[in-house]
């Protein structure tokens, strides 16, 4: 089963209306894979939307970074999913591991939020990940599995969704994934998708890694079977977010 290759740009809180331009500018003039190879979708703070979204090339897509659980309505600084799609703003990123930790979203909570977005036309990036606690501990798969079963239970059309698998152990010390344990826990994620939820989910959805991806390293992690592409996080921020767009013909080839 070919599952196109995902590369989401998570900029968080950054960015100024200068630098916007700049990081737009350089996306694009650049020469990179076809729609047809790659999706691309940029996910700059709230407040920045619109701007991207009028000036971005037709061919990527832009993602908030986080919006509320149900219909909007008295919840002061939230942002809803019917506003993002009143916005024709396609995609959201929902679950990271910094709104997880800073913010104490639950797994629940993180299923209520991709289920509500789902229901309003929204396409999900659902962070999964483990921390150093889990990985010591030896529970990382079951902790991973807890996140996307709030998740299952919930949705029943993984059409829209993507998931994202972030090591938090390794951002938070600033350890390295190898390629080959990022493409292990992908391959566990993908078997549990299979057993929990179904053998059609679990071959089409797709598994895109994120911690520190980079120029350097995008292409070995790219050339990984259940490696579908990557959230990037500060690279996506600089030039070489374009190399990383590029390394989706390493499975094209
Ligand atoms: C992230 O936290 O989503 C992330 C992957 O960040 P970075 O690429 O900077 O490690």
């Amino acid at each position: 089963m070919s599952r196109k290759f995902f590369i989401g740009g998570n900029w968080k809180c950054n960015g100024t209306k200068e630098e916007v331009n700049k990081i737009i500018c350089n996306l694009n003039e650049a020469e990179v894979p076809s729609e047809d190879i790659v999706d691309v979708v940029i996910s700059p703070p709230f407040v920045f939307l619109p701007l991207v979204k009028s000036i971005l090339r037709p061919d990527f897509h832009v993602a908030a970074q986080n919006c509320w659980v149900r219909k909007g309505g008295a919840y002061t600084g939230e942002v809803s999913a019917e506003m993002l799609t009143n916005l024709d703003i396609p995609w959201v990123i929902l679950g990271h591991f910094e709104r997880r930790a800073l913010l104490g979203e639950s797994n629940e909570f993180v299923g209520d939020k991709v289920a509500y977005a789902l229901s309003q036309g929204l396409n999900v990036i659902v962070c999964v990940g483990d921390t150093l606690e889990q990985r010591l501990a030896g529970s990382t798969l079951s902790a991973m599995a807890a996140q996307t079963k709030a998740v299952a239970d919930r949705v029943t059309n993984w059409a829209n969704v993507v998931i994202a698998y972030e090591p938090v152990w390794a951002i938070t010390t600033g350890q390295v994934v190898s390629p080959a344990q990022a493409q292990k826990v992908h391959k566990a994620l993908r078997t549990w998708l299979a057993e929990n939820v179904n053998a059609d989910v679990a071959s089409t959805t797709r598994i895109i890694y994120g911690c520190s991806v980079n120029r350097a390293n995008c292409k070995e992690l790219a050339s990984k079977a259940d490696v579908d592409g990557f959230l990037v996080g500060g690279a996506s921020l600089k030039a070489e977010f374009v190399d990383i767009i590029k390394s989706a013909t390493v499975k094209s080839a």
